[in-house]
This record gives structure tokens, sequence and C-alpha cells, in this order.
């Protein structure tokens, strides 16, 4: 019945709560659009962000160091990455790493008085961000998940959901559409993938959006075997073993986890253990990724000196580059009124074949939700009074 629906107008409407779809939802209402925000779980808790902790591609503008940024990852990704695009993802993540300072974002400090701002911890992160986004007049539905994008010849105009709690079936019409549903990692068991089952991809690609990037999209995590928690790059300190002790002869190589992946696909158990890390810095990878030792503090274990055994969870393109594929700055997409951000997005523009974790896909979820949800805002002004004719 139709009273029973929730039905709502907005210039923007904002799929998806991590840190990409907030960032859209600011930038947008800050330009004076009127904002609704759906996510599927609770926006603060929910995605691959707000659990963990985020490493972030934060350069200073100073010309060597930024060419430097750019030149490895250049490389790393086949040569596939834009510079263009690079500089203006340096630019914006750096002021709005200064705007998260400037909200109250409790940045580690060095003796000097001096932040730290290369990362996130992505609880504090989110929860600022739940806090700007109400701020700035965001309607916020929490355990919402859209469910179709409302469109016609002219293009996007909105979207449907349902909102878990209640049952009850809501629709957004909008101007315009920002896409900010993450990656799809689905059924992987890794932390905060839960959510992230390529609902936007399927969405967007029913309303005739196009994909890039898509056979960068197959990365897989290391993780323990009893944990959800992939932070592949501490694996860097680690040797890896066989039940009996003997070494895993090249898992520990740069091609490590396809050595790792032939064992386990042949059904021998791999173990590992962080020894290589320098007694100095091991309270620092604590303080760094405090939730990357919860699952052993949990079992009593300590990995730098004891055996754990490891899997590989499968990140999709939370980890991999592939997306909806964007046709200009706004990142906007093909279909007129859709905008793309973060994971759902492809960051082969920054990052050409290579994964984007570790700091760019963090950076790339505030700088494409900042310019997306600009562009979204533009363009419902541009449709004027004319959008809520459709
Ligand atoms: C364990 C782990 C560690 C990581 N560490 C790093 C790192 O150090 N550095 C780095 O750069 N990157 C890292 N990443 C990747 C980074 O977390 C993501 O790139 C980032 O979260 C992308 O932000 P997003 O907003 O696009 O997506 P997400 O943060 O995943 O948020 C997507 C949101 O969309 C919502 N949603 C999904 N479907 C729907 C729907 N149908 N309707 C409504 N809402 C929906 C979800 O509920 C979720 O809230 C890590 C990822 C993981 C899993």
């Amino acid at each position: 019945m139709r009273e029973q629906e929730l039905n709502l107008s907005a210039d923007v409407l904002v799929i998806g709560g991590g840190p990409a779809g907030a960032w859209a939802a600011v930038t947008a209402a800050r330009k004076g659009a009127r904002v609704v925000l759906a996510d599927k779980g609770y926006l603060g808790t929910s995605g691959a962000t707000a659990p963990s902790g985020t490493g972030v591609w934060y350069v200073k503008p100073e010309a060597a160091v930024r060419e430097e940024a750019k030149r490895s990852r250049y490389t790393l990704g086949g040569q596939l990455a834009d510079a263009q695009w690079m500089n203006r993802v340096l630019d914006q993540t750096y002021d709005n790493m200064g705007m998260l300072a400037k909200w109250g974002y409790p940045f580690p400090e060095d003796g000097r008085g001096r932040q730290h701002r290369r990362g996130l911890q992505g609880p504090e992160y989110m929860r600022l961000m739940r806090r700007t986004v109400k701020r700035a007049g965001v309607k916020i539905l929490d355990h919402s998940p859209a469910l179709e994008l409302l469109a016609d010849e002219y293009g996007v105009g909105g979207a449907a959901g349902v909102r878990t709690r209640s049952g009850q079936a809501w629709f957004v019409r909008a101007a315009a559409v920002v896409m900010a549903t993450g990656g799809c990692a689905f059924l992987s068991k890794a932390l905060g993938c839960n959510v992230l089952t390529g609902d936007g991809y399927l969405m967007a690609a029913e309303a005739g959006a196009e994909f890039s990037g898509m056979e960068f999209s197959n990365a897989y995590g290391i993780a323990p075997a009893f944990a959800s928690v992939t932070k592949t790059a501490y694996y860097q300190y680690a040797s890896f073993y066989y039940e009996d002790g003997t070494l895993v002869e090249g898992a520990g190589s740069k091609q490590g986890r396809a050595v790792i992946a032939r064992n386990l696909l042949e059904g021998r158990q791999v173990y590992a253990r962080l020894d290589l890390a320098p007694e100095e810095i091991r309270p620092l990878l604590r303080v760094g990724q405090s939730n990357f030792f919860l699952p052993f503090d949990r079992c009593g274990i300590d990995p730098f000196h004891d055996l754990f055994p490891v899997t590989l969870r499968l990140e999709g393109t939370v980890r991999g580059t592939g997306g909806i594929h964007i046709v200009d700055a706004s990142c906007a997409t093909k279909v007129p009124g859709l905008y793309a951000a973060g994971d759902a997005a492809t960051r082969e523009l920054i990052c050409g074949g290579f994964t984007g974790g570790g700091s760019h896909n963090a950076a790339w979820a505030m700088s494409s939700g900042s310019f997306a949800g600009d562009g979204a805002a533009e363009y419902a002004r541009r449709l004027g009074p004319r959008t809520h004719q459709r």
C-alpha cells in the first residue's frame, strides 16, 4: 500500500555510507543540494573502512616527493594510470585530510606537535564522518539497501529499496545519484566485507553503465585461518612454514601469495610467524593496526613467536582496481545523472592494474566521493525545477 512506503525527494541521492558516500554527501550538501544517503547497514560501522585502519595516499605538495609517489605506482600498475588523475587525487586527499584535522580527527602527533596524517583508524574516522554528514543536513537512511535505480530514457532519477528493520519500501526521487556501494568481495568473510555484495555494480549495469579494469579484480588477502583481518602488508615480516616446521620456499617472496594458494589448493596447510619483524618496531605495528592483533589476543597467540595457520580471502574489487567506468572529472558515468565513487568506481585511473590497497583506495574513496558529490550537486542544479517533473 502506498501509505506504507517511504517517499522522499532530493537533489542528490547517495547510495552507500562508507567514506566515499559520506564525502559525496557532505560535498553535495555543502554546495546547497538537498541530500539523502541510504546505507544497507549503518553509516559509521558498515563497509570495508569502518572496522579497519587504513593507510592513506597522503603526500605533501612538494614536487619531488609527489613525483616519486606517482612514479612507483605507475610502474607497478603496468603504466596504465593517468598522471592528471593522480595529481587531482593527491591534491584532493591532501585537502580532505586537512578538513578531517579541522573537524577534530585525532591524528597522532610527534614530540614537536606535528601530526602524522598517513593513516586513519576506521572507527574514529567513520564516527566523525557520520557526525559531519548529519551536521551538513543530510537525511540518512540506515539499514536501507537500495535494490534498483529508477531510470528512464533520460537517465537515472533516484532509487528504490527496502528498510530492513520495518520491511517498509522506500523510494527516493532525485536529480542525480552517486553510487558508492563499495567493491564486491562476495562471501569472502574478510573484515567489513559482509555488506559488499556488488549490488551497486548490478544496478549500474542494469541502467547501462560500463565497467573498466575488472580483469584486475581477483585480489586475495592473507589472513589467519581463524580470523577475518586481511592485513597483507604485515606479512612482509612473516616466514611461512609447513606443519612439520619446514620452510615453505618462495612464500615470503613477491609472488608468495601464489605459492601459498598452490599449497592450500593441494590440501597442505600453511603456517606463518612474524619472526622477521625487528624487535623495535613490534610495538609500533600494534599501534598502527590494533585490529590486526585482536584475533591473536583472543586466542592467546603471540604472532611474533607462535606459528598460526593462514588462509587467503577473496577481496575482489575491494582491493582490485576494477569498477564502474567514469567518463569525466566529476566522476559521471555513461548514464546521465549517475555518478560513481570509491570502490564502486574503477581505480585504474590512479592504480593501473595494481591493487589500490594499502593507501590508494582510501585516498580515492575520499577524493572521488568529493568529486562525485560536487558533480552530482551541479547536475541537479542545472536540471533545476524540471527535476521533479520526471
Ligand atoms: C581489512 C581491510 C583493510 C584495508 N586497508 C586499507 C588500507 O590500509 N589502505 C587503503 O587505501 N585501503 C584499504 N582497504 C580498502 C578500503 O577499505 C576501501 O577501499 C574503502 O573502504 C572504500 O570505501 P567505499 O566507501 O567505496 O566502500 P566501503 O567502505 O566498503 O562502503 C560501502 C558502503 O556501501 C554500503 N552498501 C553496499 N551495498 C549497498 C546497497 N545496495 N544499498 C545501500 N548501501 C549499500 C555498505 O553497507 C557500505 O557501508 C582495506 C580493506 C579491507 C577489507
